[in-house]
């Protein structure tokens, strides 16, 4: 089949998410069922219906230290007139007494021991006295008090676990407490394979145009997360014979084969082709984005699913058609919400196409996570996917809608996109929050505000009179507090060796400049602008005399790595990362890095937290160099309308 033609039939067999979740039910995959220690069996799914063969007490016990009595003897006793009872020895937990109690007789007892004959209650040792061998009962007890009854916790018979259930610390305690040292459960294992030549198991080194395999770890996560047991197979080449080796084997050890990567139509992608000469493909793509690439088949009783490459989308496509799966095998339910509703916090403007949309979920609001799919940035911002139909173009702030989870995720309780710095790290350490932390620059951090998306924005724009104020009236932004953060010293960042003592020495040195948009690449742009004019020429020709200048990193940290490792003379940035890599920082100028809030959460916990952290003694203690607070750290500083 040529590429045309491959191309052609994946067209042609595009299935809706529905018809695919269709598909995915008439698949029956069996467990099996295996006996598990009980320390190993800890979040398994039992396999069987558990029934107890003792009862629980065994035998009469003492649920109080005190004084085992006939209830009868001390029906008289009262505070001012006790009854007197003889005291003939005590009885220890765990061992049985070889006594037998008369009338006006005791017998010292402790918690969890049992109860001799002739008596049917316990008198708590602190409404008795003690003289010599006498006991005098102060208070009265009825037949039974402090006693448990044999098999009053579980009885012999009874049924204690259903199967099916997932087993916790209680069930744990449970099967314990009856004497079960193995556990029969179910077993579903699931095969995991990822393609691709590109790839680099993690731990090992990586070298140029390769990608860590992310793949095999998340998805054996999410599998783990289902109840189910994953069996990571690796890396394998893109190399036919070597893909079908691993799956064959993985076909002859596992309930379930899941691959990643080689779904989609490009050169070397042969997955399709794969599933389609072992066994039978029930489905080849679904018209949804991202994960169109996804490939259903099964080889005997063995599904074999394709997930595509992608990080996101393999996540996608696995809780969306594979999670119900697991699921259905082990007949249960999730353990955790797989979907929860949640409110749209900004717009998102759809392809009129059915599309599976990741998103981000930060205090229940949603909003979008697709930078650009292929990066796994994406994927760590992600909290789930949403599904748009054909018929929207466009789903408005306010909407609410349907999330399917990626797996467990942990709630974000403040969105910071904008400028990066330490500091920001520092408060979410000093606040216990968690933040989501998107970098992208002041500037992006000033349209995520303007557009919603953010809740805090970090930023450190020079203006021509002021610092940030000035951008953010030009931006126009409506219903946000600008806060005063911390100052921030901002220079050149060489290696110990340089010649380079100012900006006037950049001529002919190659720079490593940051990303577009940040404050600190502004900053430098400024800089070099009053170079220019000073110098009586224009910036863009002072510009052309520094390569790399339209480099751009996005970190600090990222900046100084380039130096020190030599792939750059100099660096402009903060100074904490150059001193910690051992370089030499080259002070220019002072900045001020602020907080922009909205203004509608002003008054919740978390931005109450964030600001009384902001401005308290131990902020101010723990910033790194080259970042200090002021007096007015934490005021706010403009009520922008
Ligand atoms: P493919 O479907 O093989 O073309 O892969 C699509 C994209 O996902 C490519 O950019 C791959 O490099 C990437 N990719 C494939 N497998 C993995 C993996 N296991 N971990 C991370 N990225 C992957
Ligand atoms: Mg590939």
């Amino acid at each position: 089949m040529n590429l045309l033609e491959r191309q052609q039939k994946e067209f042609r067999e595009l299935k809706s998410p529905q018809e695919a979740r269709d598909i995915i039910k008439t698949i029956k995959v069996k467990p099996s069922i295996r006996k598990l220690a009980l320390e190993q069996a800890n979040n398994q799914i039992l396999a069987e219906d558990i029934y107890s063969c003792i009862d629980v007490p065994a035998f009469d016990r003492s649920i109080k230290d005190g004084f085992a009595v006939r209830a009868e003897d001390t029906y008289k006793a009262t505070e001012i007139e006790p009854v007197s009872l003889i005291n003939i020895g005590s009885i220890e937990a765990g061992f049985v007494p070889d006594v037998s109690i008369g009338i006006g007789e005791t017998i010292e007892i402790a918690t969890g021991a049992p109860i001799p004959e002739g008596t049917d209650a316990v008198v708590m040792v602190e409404h008795t006295t003690r003289e010599d061998t006498k006991i005098l009962v102060r208070r009265p007890v009825h037949i039974n008090e402090n006693i448990m009854r044999t098999g009053a916790d579980i009885m012999k018979g009874e049924r204690v676990l259903r199967k099916n259930t997932r087993i916790g610390p209680r069930e744990i305690g449970v099967l314990a407490s009856i004497g079960i040292a193995k556990v029969p459960v179910k077993e579903l294992t699931i095969g995991i394979i990822s393609t691709g030549n590109e790839l680099v198991q993690p731990g090992n080194e990586l070298y140029a145009g390769k990608i860590y395999d992310a793949n095999s770890y998340a998805i054996a996560a999410s599998v783990e997360e289902c109840g189910a047991k994953p069996l990571i197979y690796g890396i394998v080449k893109d190399e036919e014979c070597a893909m079908s080796e691993v799956i064959d084997r993985a076909l002859k050890e596992c309930n379930i084969v899941l691959t990643s990567g080689s779904t989609s139509a490009g050169v070397g992608d042969v997955m399709y082709k794969i599933i389609d000469q072992k066994g039978k493909t029930l489905l080849h793509g679904i018209s949804i984005k991202p994960g169109k690439p996804v490939v259903i088949g099964i080889v005997g009783d063995v599904p074999l699913i394709g997930l595509p490459g992608n990080p996101t989308s393999a996540l996608s496509i696995f809780n969306e058609f594979v999670a119900p799966l697991i699921y259905d095998s082990l007949e249960i339910t999730p353990p955790f919400k797989t979907k929860i509703c949640a409110v749209m916090g900004t717009g998102i403007r759809s392809e009129g196409r059915k599309e599976l949309f990741p998103v981000g979920l930060v205090r229940e609001r949603v909003y979008p996570a697709d930078k650009t799919s292929g990066a796994i940035t994406t994927l760590a911002e992600a909290d789930g996917i949403i599904e748009i139909s054909e018929e929207t173009e466009y789903i408005e702030a306010g909407k609410i809608v349907e999330v399917t989870l990626f797996g467990n995720v942990s709630p974000v309780d403040l969105m910071f996109v904008g400028g990066q710095c330490p500091g920001i790290d520092l408060l979410e350490d000093l606040t216990g929050m968690h933040f989501r932390v998107i970098n992208m620059g002041s500037s992006r951090g000033l349209s995520a505000m303007a557009s919603g998306i953010a809740d805090v924005a970090g930023i450190n724009l020079a203006g021509t009179c002021d610092y940030n104020l000035e951008s953010i009236r030009k931006i126009g932004i409506i219903n946000a507090v600008l806060v005063k953060g911390y100052q921030r010293e901002q220079g050149l960042i060489v290696r110990q060796d340089s010649n380079i003592k100012n900006l006037e020495d950049l001529a002919g040195k190659k720079l490593v400049n940051r990303n577009r948009g940040s404050g600190t690449r502004a900053l430098l742009d400024k800089l070099l602008d009053e170079l220019a004019s000073m110098k009586g020429m224009t910036k863009a020709d002072l510009v052309k005399m520094i390569p790399g200048y339209n480099s751009g990193l996005k970190t600090h940290r990222s900046v100084c790595e380039a130096v020190k490792s030599g792939k750059a003379d100099v660096g402009f940035g903060i100074r904490p990362f150059a001193e910690t890599m051992g370089l030499k920082f080259i002070p220019l100028a002072i900045e001020d890095f602020d907080f922009l809030i909205n203004k509608d959460i002003m008054d919740i916990p978390q931005i109450k937290n964030l600001l009384y952290v902001l401005m308290s003694k131990d902020f101010s203690a723990k910033l790194p160099s080259g970042l200090f607070t002021s007096q007015r750290t934490g005021e706010i500083i403009h009520n922008v309308f």
